[in-house]
């Protein structure tokens, strides 16, 4: 208990979700390349995964509920999905913090885009994973260019 009540406190401590580089890819290319914050396009050995709603809200129910209901999504919106999930220039991601979102109605029209386009992305992601070869010749391109060692958002 006194665990969550830490976690509440301090988000930035919370664990976060690492991403294997298939699920990197496939939501790399699905959306189109591009960062999704600075809208620049963005190298795959660049891609760091972003959630457009802060991850720490999977830890505070009351405000995910609260954010969920202001953006208008379904109450199972899952925000460790591909619901949630763009590419992210590292330093794009990490501009953004852990603050609390403010209603933007531009992110809300993103996230629709994002949940229709979610089997697209999920069969992307299963295809590479199904194939563990392709993953390591992922992981070695990834790796051989300097990418981030922290695969996470
Ligand atoms: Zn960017």
């Amino acid at each position: 208990m006194r665990g969550c009540l830490r976690l509440r406190g301090a988000p930035h401590e919370l664990e976060k979700r690492r991403f294997s580089y298939s699920e990197r890819y496939a939501i790399w290319k699905c959306n189109g390349g591009r960062c999704w914050r600075c809208t620049e396009p963005l190298r795959l050995h660049e891609t760091t995964v972003d959630h457009v709603l802060p991850e720490w809200l999977l830890y505070d129910h009351e405000e995910r509920m609260h954010v969920i209901s202001e953006y208008g999504l379904n109450q199972d919106f899952d925000i460790s999905s591909h619901e949630n999930w763009l590419p992210c220039h590292d330093r794009c991601n990490r501009k953004k913090g852990n603050v609390v979102p403010t209603f933007i109605p531009a992110h809300r029209a993103t996230l629709e885009n994002l949940i229709e386009q979610v089997p697209q992305t999920e069969k992307v992601a299963a295809a590479l994973r199904s194939n563990s070869a392709k993953d390591r010749v992922f992981a070695g391109y990834l790796l051989t260019r300097g990418a981030a060692l922290t695969l996470i958002a």
